[in-house]
């Protein structure tokens, strides 16, 4: 990879020199602003699912159980009681996912 920079940087500076600086640096934006795009689409899929997938099974909290679960954000403090598990990943708030915690009540 380094053998083939050393070139490309001479092949530049030439292209730079003969041409202007403009066909040197408007390939290097684009290719990063293409990798950015491709990075935060890439993660933005990460987490979703595809239209019609199966969604995951449900398992509902026990009605009189002695524990509970809760969601707090470490962001602004907001807590969520748990009611009936949709699915294993914890909801998001302020752009983050919130913490799990189980309490059990006595
Ligand atoms: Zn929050």
């Amino acid at each position: 990879m380094l053998l083939l920079l050393i070139p490309g940087v001479g092949l530049a500076i030439a292209v730079g020199i003969l041409f202007g600086w403009r066909w040197v640096f408007a390939p290097i934006l684009g290719w990063a602003m293409l990798t950015w795009l491709l990075g935060s689409l890439r993660a933005l899929g990460k987490d979703a699912k595809p239209p019609g997938a199966p969604a995951d099974d449900v398992v509902a909290t026990p009605v009189g159980t002695d524990q509970r679960t809760l969601f707090w954000c470490e962001e602004c403090g907001t807590e969520v009681l748990l009611l009936v598990r949709g699915t294993n990943r914890a909801p998001s708030h302020c752009g983050q996912r919130m913490h799990e915690r189980t309490e059990i009540l006595n």
